[in-house]
């Protein structure tokens, strides 16, 4: 498996659009100039210049490597720099980032042992690219998606999940709905040969981390990817 050295690149704005009644969840995708840079491994993201000297990361959640197209989905409830600048937007408009990037991706090691998936809100984007690899692969185990959200109507990508649950032998889907008490952490299953990979707020990774470890879990087995707020890289 080798890792492209990411690269300062430019895309257009081909696609936007909300995924809630809320307006919580942005959909945004990009046409790259260069697509021989950006080929992601499943699980990657990009850093977005939002401001100048000022990125923010947005794991992939489609990409189609050929066509040079990839997809972000991004929270944008709150009137953060990256939140203002991805809602200002329109299709037509260029961006600048930096990727493919990071090391949170489908382990060749996980083509042999369960998965368990486990996110909160757009945690769950690196997760649909790591999905799409599996339908395409002759993946033979089984796989544990479990996926959280505050509100029922919070909940991403359920027509996607469906799909694979359709599509993937051995899918079992678990919907969580914190307003119901009912968390990602109170439904986790303890194994043994299982890869667990876990993504989003960095509390809930923290906490099912500490679950995992508790139970006797190897840290080899546990896959993390933490959502943390405002990072800079200056250019
Ligand atoms: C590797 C990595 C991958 C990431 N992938 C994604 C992704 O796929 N989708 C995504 O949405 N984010 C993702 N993030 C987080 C993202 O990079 C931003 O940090 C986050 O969206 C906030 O940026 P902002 O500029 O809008 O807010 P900032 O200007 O950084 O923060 C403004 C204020 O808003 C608060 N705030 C920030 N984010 C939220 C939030 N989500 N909900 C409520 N309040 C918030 C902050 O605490 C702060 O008080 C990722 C982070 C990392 C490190």
């Amino acid at each position: 498996m080798t890792f492209q050295r990411p690269t300062k690149q430019s895309a257009t704005v081909i696609g936007k659009n909300y995924l809630d009644p809320n307006n919580k969840y942005l959909y945004i995708s990009f046409l790259v100039e260069n697509k021989h840079l950006m080929e992601p491994l499943p699980g990657q993201f990009v850093s977005l210049q939002v401001a100048q000297n000022t990125y923010r990361s947005y794991s992939i959640c489609a990409s189609n490597i050929k066509n040079g197209v990839f997809s972000i989905v991004a929270a944008v409830a709150h009137d953060g720099i990256g939140s203002t600048y991805l809602k200002s937007l329109e299709c037509g408009h260029t961006i600048d980032f930096i990727g493919p990037a990071g090391r949170f991706i489908l382990s060749p090691l996980s083509m042999n042992t369960n998965i368990v998936f486990v996110s909160t809100g757009t945690g769950i984007a690196p997760f649909m690219t790591m999905l799409d690899t599996l339908l395409q692969s002759d993946y033979k185990h089984k796989v544990t998606f479990i996926h959280g959200a505050r509100y029922e109507h919070e909940l991403l990508f359920l027509e996607e999940i469906e799909t694979y649950s359709k599509s993937i032998d051995n899918f079992e889907s678990i919907l969580c709905v914190s307003s119901s008490d009912k968390r990602v952490t109170s439904v986790l299953p303890i194994s043994s040969n299982v890869h667990y990979y876990l993504c989003g707020n960095p509390n809930m990774v923290e906490d099912a981390k500490s679950l995992l470890a508790q139970n006797n879990i190897g840290a080899d087995c546990i896959f993390t990817e933490k959502f943390t707020h405002a990072k800079q890289i200056k250019s």
